[in-house]
C-alpha cells in the first residue's frame, strides 16, 4: 500500500472527513483491521483565508509548497490537497515536489464523464465559483460548468467561511444551499458539484433530486484507489 501526502486544516471539518473516508476506503477493500497508511500535515487555516482574501496568492503557494515539500519527506507517496479553493495554486505545488499530485478537479470530471454527465452547477468558494484554475479544468475534459447569479454565488461563499469552515450547520443555510442547488437544474445542469469540502457536511444526496458530487468523497475514494494500486 501506498502512503497518502494530505495536505489539511483547509478547513479541519473536512479534514476530518477525508480521515475517516481514506481508512474506510481502505478497510472497505481490504477488511479486518487494514487503514490508511498515510502523513498529514494541517495548516493553520486563519492564515490561509486571511491571504486568500487579500488576493495574496503567491504567499499562500509558499505556505502549501513547504508542507508539501514536508509529507514528501515524511514518506508520502503522493499528494492530495484537502480543499477545491486551494488547489488555484496547485501548479506552483507541483513544482516544488518530486510526488505526483492528485487534482481534485481531474477527479471530479472523470466521474462526470463515467457517468455520462456533460452540463454541471458548480458550487464553492467565489473563488473556485468565479476563477478559471478550476471551471477550465472540467471544461477542458468537456464538461460545461453553470455556477449561481451574483446573490447566490455570495451566499454560497458567506456560508462557507461564517458557518461550515466553523463547524456549524444550520437549517435556514441547507435550505439557501437547496434552494440554488434546484435554480441550477432548473438552468439545465444535470448534476451539481459540491466543489468545496465542506458542503457536504450541509447538504447530503437524500435532501435532493437533483444528482449531487461530493468532491470530498470522490478526492478520497481516488486516493484510496491510487495507494492500493500496484506497483
Ligand atoms: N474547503 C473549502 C474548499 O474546498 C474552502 C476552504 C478553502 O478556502 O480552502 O474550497
Amino acid at each position: 500500500m501506498k502512503t497518502i501526502g494530505l495536505l489539511g486544516g483547509m478547513s479541519w471539518e473536512s479534514t476530518q472527513t477525508y480521515y475517516r473516508l481514506l481508512n474506510e476506503g481502505v478497510k472497505g477493500r481490504l477488511g479486518g483491521l487494514h487503514s490508511a497508511k498515510l502523513v498529514l500535515f494541517s495548516v493553520d487555516f486563519a492564515e490561509i483565508e486571511a491571504l486568500q482574501h487579500k488576493g495574496d496568492w503567491p504567499a499562500t503557494a509558499d505556505i502549501l509548497s513547504d508542507a508539501a515539500l514536508s509529507l514528501q519527506r515524511a514518506g508520502a507517496d503522493f499528494l492530495v490537497i484537502g480543499t477545491n479553493t486551494m488547489h488555484k495554486v496547485a501548479p506552483e505545488i507541483e513544482q516544488a515536489i518530486e510526488i505526483p499530485l492528485l487534482h481534485i478537479a481531474d477527479a471530479t470530471a472523470q466521474v462526470l464523464k463515467n457517468d455520462g454527465i456533460n452540463r454541471v452547477g458548480l458550487l464553492g468558494t467565489r473563488f473556485t465559483m468565479e476563477q478559471a484554475f478550476y471551471r477550465d479544468r472540467l471544461e477542458a475534459a468537456g464538461i460545461d460548468v453553470l455556477t449561481p447569479d451574483e446573490i447566490q454565488r455570495d451566499e454560497v461563499h458567506r456560508v462557507i467561511y461564517e458557518e461550515l469552515c466553523l463547524g456549524e450547520i444550520k437549517p435556514d443555510s441547507r435550505d439557501i444551499y437547496l434552494d440554488i442547488v434546484s435554480s441550477l437544474s432548473e438552468r439545465g445542469a444535470q448534476a451539481v458539484i459540491l466543489g468545496c469540502t465542506e458542503i457536504g457536511l450541509l447538504i447530503k444526496q437524500a435532501d435532493t433530486g437533483v444528482p449531487l458530487y461530493d468532491t470530498t468523497e470522490i478526492h478520497a475514494a481516488q486516493a484510496v484507489e491510487l495507494a492500493l494500486h500496484h506497483p
